[in-house]
Formats: C-alpha cells, structure tokens, sequence
C-alpha cells in the first residue's frame, strides 16, 4: 500500500507504507503520520499517477499558459 500526501511546500508525495518518513524535495523530512493522508493505492504506478494528477492540479494551467505564451513568440 502506498500512502499520497502533501508536503508544506505543496508538493504531492507518496511513500510506501512501510516508511515513516519521507524527504521531499524542497529538503523537508516529513513524519507520514503527521500529515493528512490525501489517498491510499495498491500499486506504485496507482501512487504515481495521483501524485501527477495533484501536481498537475495545483501547477498544470500555470506551466500551460506559459508554454502557450512561448508558443506565439516564436
Ligand atoms: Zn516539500
């Protein structure tokens, strides 16, 4: 089981259940019971996928709209 969670910095993680902490990369060493577990998955492709879909949620217009803006420029 994997467990999906975010890091303060915004960033979706996810880590194995087995493990009690994890470093994201902003640096921060996060204590898995300590944060609101967003999902929980069977497979690590399931986990990496939610974790994309988070990131792409929260990131995803703004890196759109910036290739787009590069796109007319050229
Ligand atoms: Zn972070």
């Amino acid at each position: 089981m994997y467990l999906i969670f975010r890091c303060d910095c915004g960033r979706a993680l996810y880590v194995h259940e087995s493990n009690s902490v994890k470093r994201c990369v902003c640096g921060r060493l996060i204590k898995v019971k300590s944060r609101r577990i967003l999902g929980k998955v069977n497979s690590f492709e399931e986990a990496s996928e939610i974790v994309r879909k988070l990131q792409e949620e929260k990131y995803g217009k703004a890196v759109l709209m910036t290739a787009d803006k590069y796109g007319e420029n050229e």
